[in-house]
């Protein structure tokens, strides 16, 4: 009965998502909703996969490398943890996206073994707008530098940005975070800068997904409403 249910939050998640996307003025056309299945066991992956979701999103590199030998081959498998300069390896070639560059070290890690596979490697860049300590990210004064360094390098393309945003019981308050990762993606687009594309913006989570597409999200990364709370206890 509970693998029935993960299916059935991922339709109504899903669901939800495409009624709040028609809604929403902004360019998001389209919001692919990602499966956040960290921590959780392939039963409940492939419960979710059959109820038709085929993005699914993980933060560490070994996890993900097990459950794609594991899933189907038409998963789409989106990196959307920080990413370790040792660990390019072994996700160059299995990731469909990384989310989480931020900086030129790893954006030529991943030029270096994306070239040597043969491989391009699509990125967002992931973007600090509130400026948290906790946080991973580049600020919003030093994306569009970094943008342009990677811009160069051969084996990697960056097709938007992405920012996780303060933890906060009151969706509403994330609002502004949003808007400022839509108008710095507006910015940079219009610098037209070669091999960049600002289309995909990355944004929003169980607890505020829908003010992110109300702002322009065209990915939605939801875990919790889907999988239930992760149980960080068994793990480590
Ligand atoms: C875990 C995680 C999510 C999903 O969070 P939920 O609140 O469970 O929906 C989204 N984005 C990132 C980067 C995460 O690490």
């Amino acid at each position: 009965m509970v693998n029935n249910m993960v299916g059935q939050n991922y339709n109504d998640v899903k669901e939800n998502v495409e009624n709040i996307a028609k809604k929403s003025t902004r360019r998001n056309d389209c919001v692919t909703l990602i499966a956040v299945s960290k921590t959780k066991p392939l039963e409940l992956l492939k419960e979710v996969y059959d109820a038709g979701a085929r993005d699914f999103g993980e933060n560490k590199v070994q996890e993900l490398c097990s459950k794609y030998d594991d899933m189907p081959k038409d998963v789409k498998w989106h990196l959307i943890g920080h990413l370790q300069t040792n660990k390019v390896k072994y996700i160059v070639d299995k990731a469909y996206l990384i989310h989480s560059v931020d900086s030129e070290k790893l954006a030529k890690e991943i030029s270096k073994e994306a070239t040597k596979k043969g491989l391009v490697s699509n990125v967002l860049i992931e973007v600090n707008v509130a400026g948290e300590d906790t946080k991973y990210g580049v600020s919003c004064d030093e994306c569009e530098e970094l943008i342009r360094k990677i811009a160069v390098l051969p084996g990697i393309n960056v097709k938007g940005l992405m920012t996780v945003a303060p933890f906060t019981d009151n969706a509403e308050d994330n609002r502004p975070i949003f808007a400022k990762l839509r108008e710095l993606s507006v910015d940079i687009k219009s610098k037209n800068i070669d091999n960049v594309n600002m289309d995909c913006l990355s944004m929003g989570m169980s607890g505020d997904y829908e003010v992110a597409i109300e702002e322009g999200a065209t990915y939605v990364r939801v875990g919790t409403s889907i999988f239930g709370k992760r149980d960080y206890s068994i793990h480590n």
